[in-house]
């Protein structure tokens, strides 16, 4: 179990997946640029994280509520909560979280959705079973399986993070295409300094050489 001081941002466990470096310097090193891309996931996530609460039938809307779970030791906020009313009168919290642009190939939405899962499990001391991302590009809503597997990987990605940053070093970058779409490109410099590592490496070899 993590203390209070121990908790990270949720919202870390994406930047640990798309890059480790790019979590590195955000959390380790406060390095921060805006680009259109994150610009207008900011703005998005301001919308829906004003606090508030909504009927609509059998499903109570909450926006902007806290999260926190000591056991994965995160915290943040979550975009929506819906809370689905059961048969048995019961309510049954569903997390819903919103994303600028279209699914992504990797897994950072679906383990960030599956760290709020966990933080309201552990907040409620009920079983979250799914949840729901919402991508703004395509304007569709998509409704996910909170499976074993899932919530090891963010387990596993929740601890990991917690390495990265109590280590407190930065990882080298390495090039990659991605690259072409991290907001911090410009404060990373991914192709010169990979290169001086390369340099690094063929002087190293040569020197070694007979
Ligand atoms: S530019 Fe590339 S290596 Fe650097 S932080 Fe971004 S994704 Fe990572």
């Amino acid at each position: 179990m993590y203390t209070e001081d121990d908790l990270l941002p949720l919202s870390a466990l994406q930047h640990l997946i798309f890059c480790e470096r790019q979590c590195a310097l955000i959390h380790i090193e406060q390095a921060w640029a805006e680009n259109l891309f994150t610009a207008e996931g900011r703005i998005m996530h301001e919308r829906v994280h004003e606090e508030g609460s909504e009927s609509r039938g059998d499903i109570r809307i909450k926006r902007g509520a806290p999260l926190r779970s000591l056991r994965l030791g995160l915290i943040g906020k979550a975009d929506v909560i819906e809370f689905h009313r059961q048969a048995d009168g019961s309510w049954q919290p569903f997390p819903v979280e919103y994303k600028r642009g279209k699914p992504k190939k990797d897994d950072s939405d679906r383990v960030q959705l599956c760290a709020q899962a966990l933080c309201l499990e552990e907040m409620l001391k009920v079983f979250v079973p799914d949840g729901a991302l919402f991508y703004g590009k395509t304007r569709r809503r998509l409704d996910f399986a909170l499976d074993g597997t899932l919530r090891k990987l963010t387990e596993e990605t929740a601890m990991r993070l917690h390495e990265l940053i109590d280590s407190g070093r930065t990882p080298k970058p390495v090039y990659a295409k991605k690259c072409d779409s991290c907001s911090l490109v410009g404060v990373c410099l991914p192709k010169t300094i990979g290169k001086r590592g390369s340099v690094q490496r063929y002087l190293l070899g040569a020197m070694r050489e007979p």
